[in-house]
């Protein structure tokens, strides 16, 4: 049988440990999976692209597990009352290919993505950052400043969205943690003056550029996030090519994230092999890092098997048959017959 997670279930494993600890505990798993890198079959995602968005198949295996995530970027959608993000996946066991779990990934992608942002950041952000400009608060922006204020100190965050209403829901949401200071700026300049970090994570199927090189000061960390599909950027070409950048997987980024914009020689440096220890990341505090994050599929693997262990240890989800239990495996045939009561198969 297969274990099915909703969003019920995946808000209550979340309860019950804490958003902190469910952040931790997602950020071990991902940096273990990152820095065996070699062990995996990756491939960039498969696109559909249409007008106004864009729907994604991510696939990622090792010898013990097989992912898949489903997942949407449509940024008028909030305008019809949808998310612009949404998800679902699967792991399976690769020695049978029988499907182990089916959850939802929408809120567990805000969380991956959060988690992804940090684990880059843990290695490429200079001593001690205490502030973060975010540009962008829809529904991924309280995600990546709870991460970014539990997970790295970071205790002020900036925001600025042209959406006044989406700043004060941030505000609203951010009043659980006492500790942070959440201060509204009247435009994206304001916000990442003086920033350690800034984090871009706007929604717009368009070239933008959110982040001019007048608005970037020496040493700063960008977290580039919501450029992540052809003809979707965020960052000045010129920033890009001042910093030294780091992306998740090069095939896929080059397709899909801030560089783009760069001819296809521009050197960038793989976030795992910093990770792993195998390569330095920021080389001076004055340098400034960019971490061109389009999401790759390695993150989900990570998020589906942490879900599946918690769900697991907690006795949390529901168990499908998702496949057909079958006494005979050869005789499929027979599992059409229980559900027909007159036993006339044209009826079914
Ligand atoms: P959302 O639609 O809920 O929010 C986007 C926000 O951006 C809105 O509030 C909008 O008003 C604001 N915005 C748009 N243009 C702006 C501009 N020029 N200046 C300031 N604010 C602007 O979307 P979301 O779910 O929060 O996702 C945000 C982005 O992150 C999307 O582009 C999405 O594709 C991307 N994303 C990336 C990853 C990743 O792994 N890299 C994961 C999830 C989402």
């Amino acid at each position: 049988m297969t274990l099915f997670l909703d969003v019920n279930n995946v808000g209550a494993l979340i309860r019950k440990i804490g958003n902190t600890a469910f952040m931790e505990g997602l950020l071990h798993y991902m940096e273990s999976d990152f820095t065996r890198w070699s062990d995996f079959d990756k491939s960039a995602r498969t696109a559909a692209h249409s007008k106004d968005g864009v729907i994604e198949l991510m696939p990622v295996a090792d010898d013990l597990n097989y992912s898949f995530k489903y997942v949407n970027g449509h940024p008028k959608n909030p305008h019809l009352g949808l998310s612009t993000v949404m998800a679902f996946g699967a792991l399976s066991d690769v020695e049978t290919g029988y499907p182990k779990l089916f959850s939802e990934l929408t809120l567990s992608t805000a969380f991956r993505t959060a988690v992804a942002s940090i684990m880059a950041a843990k290695v490429l952000v200079k001593r001690d950052p205490s502030t973060m400009g975010v540009i962008g608060c829809g529904a991924q922006c309280e995600f990546q400043a709870i991460a970014f204020h539990t997970l790295l100190g970071v205790n002020e965050i900036r925001l600025f969205d042209i959406d006044p209403s989406a700043v004060t829901k941030v505000i609203k949401n951010l009043k659980k943690y006492p500790n942070l200071r959440v201060i509204q700026s009247p435009s994206a300049k304001v916000c990442v003056a003086g920033a350690d970090i800034v984090t871009t994570i706007t929604a717009d199927k368009t070239n933008a550029t959110i982040l001019t090189p007048d608005m970037v000061e020496a040493g700063m960390h960008i977290n580039g996030v919501g450029g992540d599909c052809p003809g979707k950027t965020e960052i000045h070409s010129e920033i890009l090519k001042s910093g030294k950048i780091f992306v998740e997987h090069e095939p896929q980024t080059r397709i899909e994230g801030d560089i783009q914009q760069l001819s296809a020689s521009h050197p960038v440096h793989k976030v795992w092999q910093v990770i792993a220890g195998k390569e330095i990341g920021r080389d001076s505090q004055e340098q400034i890092t960019i971490f061109d994050s389009v999401g790759f599929a390695l993150e989900d693997f990570s998020v589906l098997r942490y879900l599946y262990d918690l769900a697991v240890k907690f006795n949390i989800g529901e168990t499908v048959e998702l496949v057909p239990s079958l006494e005979n495996p050869k005789d499929l045939f027979s599992r059409t017959l229980q559900y027909s009561d007159v036993g006339n198969l044209d009826a079914l």
